[in-house]
């Protein structure tokens, strides 16, 4: 990758990622394929296999890969916007910068990291900001330094020993997994760990100064990044805290009401005078483009109950519950702010979190679904994945039978909840655990997954897209073995 672009913090930048990207795609001779500025409205079966409708064009194909990944369709506004207000989602900030500089005061909805974003970004530019997140929400994200003890946080977070430090679905039945989850002293070390990456996050914010601050500190106290209630996010900019802190910021737990041209209405009563809201609340339905049925089939949730499904489901997710608990105790104290309501709980149906399982069980391998599992290593998992979902699509790949299927989803819908609590209970997340993972997909390729030369390595140096870099040449190699 060039290194042109890169900040000073040595990180890697958006703009190195697009420029790579761009080189990849001229390099590989896929520019010719990409249909720029299409978006796909429709996706249905025909007699070839799969028929998609973008920007009133059809194409058709025999296989299909859905990758729209999980960022791109912007979450509804939750407040009523009367004509004249201005308003917009964190995504469209760029396309409305010059309103936005134009406004004195800022309301910026939301408590997860694009909302940290959208704060950071206005006190930088001098106005006054006014961030709003709802009393009944989970609260504000913890935020890593990105150092931590001199050591990059993603890549201690990805080392092996750490992904025994998190209780994972992908290595419950190892040795090291029963020390650190079925003893009590394992299950202490596991606390301890997590309590001091806690530590240093409240340390960096300085949240036990008078900085006003304190108010932006996660629950639960002491394992905010451990239950990952509010998900986690990573500061890479030095002045991060400091810009916040200098700047002429309030921090409310208070909800919009009513968005008006020149204030706000807050469901406290009060009224904010402000020029623009910003709404940092998520991300919407990027799966908009399948029918309900379609849906259904896929395995992907419809944001409604499973109907007929989850009566098929529910005897298998009791079960897994109760399994997952048993192997993973700690999973117990997991903190729920209220009971998650049904319409909250999206239920996947993927097996190894990208085949459909209805397609899987009639040997359909026409359709497969990438990038929908949360990780820090969101590349090296893409990579992965795919190489695997692309091996099973073209046949080159067992599948178990139907049971042992069914019980890998419901154990890892059921792990998922309770182990990333509100925010696993909707999408699937392997934020801590994706070595784990892409162990148990290396092996079903027949190719090497502790890949590590030594043990001392093996667990405490970490695993990143260097240490995976040849694997599509060994399953190369491996394939013409194979058939030779
Ligand atoms: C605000 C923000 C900050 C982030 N910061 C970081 C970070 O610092 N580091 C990091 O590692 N990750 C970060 N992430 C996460 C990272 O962006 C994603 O994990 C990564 O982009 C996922 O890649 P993907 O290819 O699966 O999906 P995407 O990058 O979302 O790509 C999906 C593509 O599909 C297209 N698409 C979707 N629906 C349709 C449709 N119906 N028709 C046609 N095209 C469609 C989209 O336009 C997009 O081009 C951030 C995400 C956000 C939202």
């Amino acid at each position: 990758m060039s290194q042109a672009g890169m900040p000073n913090t040595s990180l890697v930048s958006a703009e190195m990622i697009q420029r790579y990207l761009e080189a990849f795609a001229a390099e590989k001779g896929l520019m010719p394929h990409i249909r720029f500025n299409s978006w796909v409205q429709n996706v249905d079966r025909c007699a070839l296999g799969w028929r998609l409708r973008a920007n009133n064009c059809y194409y058709e194909s025999k296989k299909l890969i859905l990758a729209c990944g999980t960022s791109s369709v912007p979450g509804g506004v939750h407040f009523r916007v009367e004509p004249g207000a201005s308003v917009c989602h964190s995504r469209d900030v760029a396309a409305n910068l010059p309103e936005i500089e134009a406004s004195r005061h800022v309301v910026v909805v939301g408590a997860a990291k694009s909302a940290y974003d959208m704060t950071y970004l206005l006190c930088s530019l001098g106005k006054r900001v006014t961030w709003l997140m709802r009393p009944d929400g989970s609260g504000p994200m913890p935020m890593m330094p990105y150092k931590i003890a001199g050591m990059h946080i993603v890549a201690i977070g990805s080392t092996r020993l750490m992904s025994y430090l998190s209780p994972s679905i992908f290595n419950t039945q190892t040795w090291l997994a029963s020390f650190f989850h079925r003893t009590a002293i394992g299950r202490w070390l596991t606390r301890m760990s997590w309590r001091f990456f806690n530590y240093m996050c409240d340390k960096t914010a300085g949240f036990w100064k008078a900085n006003g601050m304190g108010i932006l500190k996660p629950e639960p106290n002491e394992l905010s990044c451990f239950w990952f209630t509010s998900a986690l996010g990573m500061i890479t900019k030095g002045d991060f805290w400091g810009t916040l802190q200098k700047g002429n910021l309030s921090v409310a737990r208070d909800s919009i009401d009513v968005a008006r041209e020149g204030s706000v209405l807050l469901r406290s009563g009060k009224v904010i005078e402000c020029e623009y809201v910003i709404s940092a609340t998520g991300w919407g339905d990027h799966f908009g483009f399948l029918s309900p049925s379609l849906r259904a089939e896929l395995g992907i949730p419809s944001y409604e109950n499973e109907g007929e499904k989850h009566v098929f489901w529910e005897a298998y997710d009791r079960n897994a519950k109760e399994s997952v608990l048993k192997s993973m105790p700690l999973l117990a104290e997991s903190p729920k702010r209220g009971e998650v309501t049904p319409d909250l709980k999206l239920q996947w149906r993927l097996y190894n979190r990208c085949i459909p399982f209805e397609c899987a069980q009639r040997e359909d391998r026409s359709v497969a679904v990438l990038g929908q599992l949360y990780t820090v290593q969101t590349s090296t998992v893409a990579e992965i994945q795919a190489l695997w979902a692309i091996s099973y699509m073209l046949g080159e790949l067992d599948l178990p039978d139907d049971k042992v299927m069914i019980r890998e989803i419901s154990e890892f819908q059921a792990w998922c909840g309770l182990r990333y609590s509100i925010f696993g209970e909707r999408y699937p997340c392997a934020a801590f655990d994706w070595i784990g993972y892409l162990d148990r997909l290396l092996e079903d390729m027949g190719l090497r997954s502790h890949r590590k030369n030594n043990i001392f390595s093996e667990y405490f140096s970490p695993y990143g897209p260097e240490t995976y870099r040849d694997c599509l040449q060994e399953y190369i190699a491996k394939r013409s073995n194979t058939s030779a």
